[in-house]
């Protein structure tokens, strides 16, 4: 379901069919309505249901995704009127998270994360969505197995308190987690080592830019969210002084309040930083409107007033047109390859140029 245009509408969904791969599905079709507004029963009209009802017997699909965030009864409906899973674009983002996540802090975030999603969707009949928070190694057993069917309102009620009561220690242990991060973060500024932090659209190139200026080994993937936990790498300037490179995590539209809330505590510590360094990918249909993505999620964390370097990578992928569109959309935006290696070196003289001076001890030399 859309309200904007059909291409964003088919963007976001090529994005959404990206992202399911990325989670291990294979994508068979994909179906766009335009609305006003969703459907409060369904999402997406009654009608639509029919035909998506006809899609699913002909593909022979077992789950539907929806590119959204739907309503519990909005999930439930379709599940019964389509016969197959519905997973809406929360479930399958914070799915991803789950698989990616590699600290041990970011899998609580993300444990956290999936079991406040399914609290509200924890229902007495049916499936109770284990599948969403399988990946992560939950260790509390949240609710039933795949395809338990019909646990009473006790055993519906017992789910929910040892839910309630997982998500509270998840709290405390992150809270713990986060002490430590701070500590180590506050030791960094009494250090005062600039920091700068790469941010950018997921798949944007960020570890790969990474590389590229610190000559680290990242892991580079092509595939969504690749990078969930920040990477920071020494790197130094050409005048000696000693800066840290941090990779964050990918940003996507509509990225999921819940991950966001999860994700805050790694966010902030692109908050912290001395300069944001913004990669765009040259080649993405709208690269606009990924940087505007990227601009509200940073706004959340109050990132947003920090400097900001625009970084658009790719160019040795990216078409003429495009690249001359966009250096006149941002005349101050560097235009470098990760790959071939283009523009680097202009870029790290822009970081450079704008990495926080240190505070100079000035002597006075007296004839
Ligand atoms: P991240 O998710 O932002 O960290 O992105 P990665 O660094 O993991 O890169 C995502 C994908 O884009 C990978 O397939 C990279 O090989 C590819 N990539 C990164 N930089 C460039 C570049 O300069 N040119 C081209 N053509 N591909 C790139």
């Amino acid at each position: 379901w859309t309200d904007g245009t059909v291409t964003d509408a088919e963007n976001s969904l090529t994005e959404l069919a990206a992202l399911a791969e990325t989670a291990g599905s294979q994508v068979l079709e994909g179906l766009i309505q335009r609305r006003t507004r969703p459907d409060p029963a369904t999402y997406i009209g009654r009608g639509k249901v029919d035909d998506l009802s006809a899609v699913v017997l002909a593909s022979g699909a077992d789950t539907v995704i929806c590119d959204g965030e739907l309503s519990p009864s909005q999930l439930r409906n379709l599940e019964q009127r389509t016969k197959v899973k519905v997973v809406d674009r929360t479930a399958l983002i914070l799915d991803i998270f789950a698989q990616h996540a590699k600290s041990k802090e970011g899998k609580a975030q993300v444990e956290l994360a999936q079991l406040e999603y399914l609290l509200p969707r924890l229902r007495g009949w049916g499936e109770t969505l284990s599948r969403q928070t399988g990946g992560s190694g939950r260790g509390g057993g949240a609710g039933g197995g795949v395809g338990v069917r019909g646990p009473g309102e006790t055993k519906l009620e017992t789910d929910r308190r040892r839910i309630r009561h997982r998500i509270s220690r998840l709290r405390r242990e992150i809270k713990s987690m986060r002490t430590v991060r701070v500590t180590k973060r506050a030791r960094r500024t009494r250090n005062s080592v600039p920091a700068v932090a790469i941010a950018g659209y997921t798949n944007a190139g960020k570890s790969s830019l990474l590389n590229r200026l610190t000559g680290a080994g990242v892991l580079v993937e092509n595939a969504l969210f690749a990078t969930l936990d920040p990477t920071t790498r020494k790197a130094t300037a050409s005048d000696g002084r000693l800066y840290t490179l941090s990779d964050t995590v990918g940003f996507v539209r509509h990225l999921p309040h819940q991950i966001v809330e999860a994700f805050r505590s790694t966010l902030e510590e692109v908050a912290e930083a001395d300069l944001v360094v913004h990669v765009v990918d040259g080649t993405h249909p709208d690269p606009e409107e990924q940087v505007r993505a990227v601009h509200a999620v940073l706004a959340e964390v109050s990132a947003d007033r920090l400097p900001e370097l625009l970084v658009v990578n790719k160019t040795d992928a990216a078409d003429e047109d495009t690249l001359l569109r966009l250096k006149r959309l941002w005349p101050d935006a560097i235009f470098v390859s990760a790959h071939s290696g283009r523009g680097i070196d202009g870029l790290r003289a822009a970081i450079e140029e704008r990495l926080p001076r240190p505070a100079v001890e000035v002597r006075a030399v007296l004839p």
